[in-house]
């Protein structure tokens, strides 16, 4: 599969981007190119080791940018903050509800072991091969969006050389001014793993494709930022996964896939748990300020909000952000009940929009009970294979 390391339609897009936002007056619509905008210069220069556009233009649109982001981030925090102790309890069932053999295996030296076969290199032609099969049998639109993506050169390689994204893969950036999304992958396609990254953001660009058509401008502001964002990409992620295992293809690598994505998992969901025991003035300081782990845990510690919960040390160091812990303990759990049938995919496609509150969750058959029984069937199906 072809993946682009030619830069100039990110220059091409800079530059529209740019254009657009000299004259933008609504405030959603100007957020939204301002952050595509932001996310291409930074890759570029990446890349190439200077922004494309800087000096005064740049500077100007990223502080209008990061003040409509603060206001965004304002609105998200008060609405997580209403719905606490439901979070909380949500969080609370499925990281300890969850089998302890399971978890076990999520942090010890087995996956170790196994990763080192990771890296093997797929035959010339198998990635299609795999991809077109899965596409087939799981997701139609697939095809289509991956089609689209290659024919316009949007597949890109990203260079990271310091190792700034280390925790990231590939991500996909939705340009709005041209309704067309960009993937980003670190690797070329040419492991497992990179497809199962690829296959993660080609989620996000139909659930994004989607709802530039359905959402309002301010919902389409709020949404990458927002809780919701990865539930579409982890579902497509899951279901890659058990195609490839229930068939027999590349297993080894597959069941390594699959644990470190529940690997991930657990630490984001210890992380959002750590974020739904601290104060509301504590919570609301934490979120977008680049606190370590260690740093909550003390606050924790100070206080008596949490005196009965036993604190995983691990990745003390690693930088919370507050709101991506959330996102993707909800993107796995919702992903997995939607996998499973116990919420339907029109009612979700019709949540997807609206603030994150309980009451909503609620009223599509989301319960911490129900999500934590669909969490721990699924793990009871893998040990067993
Ligand atoms: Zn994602």
């Amino acid at each position: 599969m072809k993946i682009n390391e030619d830069y100039s339609d990110i220059e091409r897009q800079i530059k529209d981007l740019g254009q657009f936002l000299e004259t933008c007056t609504d405030k959603n619509q100007y957020y939204s190119a301002a952050s595509s905008f932001g996310i291409l210069n930074y890759l570029y220069c990446l890349r190439y080791g200077n922004e494309f556009v800087s000096g005064e233009v740049a500077d100007n649109i990223t502080r209008k940018g990061m003040e409509l982001y603060q206001e965004i981030l304002e609105n998200e925090k008060s609405v997580f903050l209403r719905n606490k102790q439901f979070h909380k309890d949500t969080f609370f069932e499925n990281f300890f509800g969850p089998s302890s053999s399971f978890l076990k295996v999520c942090r010890g030296s087995y996956l170790k072991k196994m990763k080192s076969s990771e890296k093997t290199k797929l035959k010339t032609g198998e990635d299609k091969e795999i991809l077109e099969a899965f596409f087939k049998e799981s997701f139609p639109e697939g095809s289509d969006i991956l089609g689209e993506l290659l024919e316009r050169g949007h597949l890109f390689k990203f260079f990271d050389e310091d190792d700034e994204f280390s925790s990231s893969n590939g991500f996909m950036t939705f340009n709005r001014c041209d309704n067309a999304a960009n993937v980003f992958l670190k690797d070329d396609v040419c492991s497992l793993s990179s497809l199962v990254t690829l296959v993660h953001e080609l989620g996000h660009v139909y659930d994004f494709s989607d709802s530039v058509r359905t959402f309002t401008d301010e919902e389409k502001a709020r949404y990458a930022l927002g809780p919701y964002a990865e539930v579409m990409s982890s579902y497509y992620q899951q279901l890659f996964l058990d195609y490839l295992i229930n068939n027999g293809i590349r297993t080894k690598e597959a069941t390594v896939a699959f644990f470190e994505l529940y690997s991930s998992f657990f630490y984001n969901l210890d992380n959002a748990l750590l974020l739904s025991l601290v104060s509301d003035d504590e919570y609301r300081l934490i979120v977008g300020s680049d606190f370590k782990k260690r740093e909550v845990i003390s606050l924790l510690r100070k206080s008596s909000l949490a005196e009965d919960y036993d604190f995983d040390d691990n990745y003390a160091w690693t930088v919370m952000s507050g709101t991506k812990e959330i996102g993707y303990s909800y993107g796995i759990l919702l992903s997995n009940m939607l996998i499973d049938g116990s919420i339907s995919k029109d009612d979700w496609f019709s949540l997807r929009a609206k603030e994150f509150d309980s009451s909503s969750l609620t009223s599509i058959g989301f319960s911490k009970d129900k999500a934590n029984k669909c969490l721990v069937k699924k793990m009871d199906t893998f040990m067993k294979k």
